[in-house]
């Protein structure tokens, strides 16, 4: 796959000048085209978007299809990634604001079924270590420790993830979910 330089798969560790610096990890899933994108066409577009919103190049996994979690019967499959990225923005809402306009653009159709399917959702898993419990935002993510098809991507990035104010390390949390079916990888080849 060609990419960006300011899109990078990449562990964290191969990236010193990281180290220590407060990073945002994105969780990405799409499972509905938008015309005539497919979701990994859109994923693609999206790690453009948020490089956007990084003042270094973001750090992306691999895609993965996963089956829907908690999702209405006859929901397709998804496809899924985590970035992360080191925030331009000085707060996690400013983030979230950012991240949500970027839903829109990409489609993204708010309606009252919960979890129907989306051409695009942008979840803020982490910011750094910030710690929020507010209904528009909370940090880390309530549900991320729970799901394989955030986990999985995440410790592509970072093997050695914690999730802030959680024990165990991620690792361990993805290894105790034994339900929700193997990941698999997707091959995507198509140039932005
Ligand atoms: P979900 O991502 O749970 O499938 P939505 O994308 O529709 O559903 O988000 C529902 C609401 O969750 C958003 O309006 C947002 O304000 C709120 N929210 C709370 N915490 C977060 C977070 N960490 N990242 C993204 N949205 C969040
Ligand atoms: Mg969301």
């Amino acid at each position: 796959m060609s990419s960006p330089s300011n899109i990078i798969r990449a562990k964290l560790d191969d990236v010193p000048i990281l180290a220590g610096i407060e990073l945002a990890f994105i969780g990405i899933g799409s499972n509905l085209a938008k015309g005539q994108e497919e979701p990994a066409a859109v994923l693609q577009r999206a790690f453009a978007a948020l490089a956007l919103l990084s003042d270094y190049p973001i750090l992306v996994s691999s895609l993965w299809e996963s089956s829907p979690v908690d999702c209405p019967p006859g929901s397709p499959r998804f496809i899924n990634a985590v970035a992360a990225l080191r925030p331009r923005h000085d707060s996690p809402r400013q983030l979230l604001s950012s991240l949500q306009k970027i839903e829109n653009e990409y489609g993204r159709k708010r309606g009252t079924v919960r979890n129907a399917p989306r051409t695009l959702d942008l979840d803020i898993l982490s910011f750094g270590e910030v710690l929020m419990q507010e209904a528009e935002l909370t940090l880390p993510h309530p549900r991320m420790h729970q799901r394989a098809f955030v986990l999985q991507p995440l410790l592509e990035i970072s093997p050695n993830f914690i999730v802030p104010g959680m024990n165990p390390p991620a690792s361990q949390l993805l290894r105790g979910i034994v339900d929700q079916g193997a990941l698999t990888p997707i091959n995507f080849t198509k140039s932005l």
